[in-house]
């Protein structure tokens, strides 16, 4: 498992082409249909906005005409989120349910080798700053002692998580202890196991080994899910674009 604030844009940067084709794809449809809804009148060009210029200069126009008042910009609101949130969260839903026709493989491996580019004292600050995931994280993990460590147990994965990771960002690797030789949980039924090893993988964009039980779910819903994080991406931009209504 992968611990890492930055996993998806990371691996969007790896499927570039993809992400620009996202992005503009979730723009052009956003913007066309607010084009759509707005008066021949107010149009203050020969077609809808194609750069975030144009798109700011829009705004401005309608809002100097007065005719931006709260509950248009409620409407668009509402328009930006049926637009793009609502196929964004079909599509989560369904990538979630394509995960139960998955199942672990109980190998271990993800309970052997952990990752995550913060190192013992942050985790635990982020923990104690109310973290959820990193409280359950240092419930159970422990550091190795070294990446060599790691990786005279794992050479192939560790090289693999190496090969993921942006460069520049730190990798800090962990085990648990609690893993037996059976490759059981030694937790398995105790309040002490973390919630997080029940929902593993709760994205296909954690890193994972690739004899993961999971790994084919991984494979078929990368894209999607990275599609979905960007046109959220999209969403949060345009409706931070919107003018205040306070
Ligand atoms: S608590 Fe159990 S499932 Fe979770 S990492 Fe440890 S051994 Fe694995
Ligand atoms: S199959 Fe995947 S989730 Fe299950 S124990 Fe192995 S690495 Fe972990």
């Amino acid at each position: 498992m992968v611990v890492s604030s930055s996993a998806w844009q990371s691996q969007w940067a790896a499927l570039k082409p993809e992400y620009a084709k996202a992005i503009k794809l979730a723009l052009q449809a956003t913007l066309v249909a607010l084009w759509e809804e707005t008066p021949a009148a107010m149009r203050v060009g020969k077609s809808a906005p194609t750069s975030k210029k144009e798109w700011q200069q829009w705004l401005a126009n309608w809002q100097q005409a007065g005719v931006l008042s709260p509950k248009t910009t409620q409407g668009w609101q509402t328009l930006l989120t049926e637009t793009l949130a609502k196929p964004v969260a079909q599509s989560l839903k369904q990538i979630e349910a394509n995960k139960q026709q998955s199942e672990c493989g109980q190998c271990g491996v993800c309970c052997r080798l952990a990752s995550t580019e913060h190192d013992v004292a942050t985790l635990q600050a982020m923990a104690d700053a109310g973290d959820e995931f990193a409280k359950q994280f240092v419930s159970v993990m422990l550091p190795y002692e070294n990446t060599d460590k790691a990786r005279q147990r794992f050479p192939d994965l560790v090289v693999s998580v190496e090969k993921s990771t942006p460069e520049g960002q730190p990798i800090h690797f962990y085990h648990c202890p609690y893993v037996q030789e059976n490759h059981k949980c030694g937790l398995w039924g105790s309040p002490k196991r973390p919630a997080m090893c029940a929902t593993y993988p709760d994205t296909p964009l954690v890193w994972m080994q690739p004899d993961c039980g999971w790994a084919d779910w991984k494979s078929e819903s990368l894209t999607t899910t990275l599609q979905a994080h960007a046109t959220l991406a999209v969403l949060d931009v345009l409706l931070s674009t919107l003018p205040s209504t306070a």
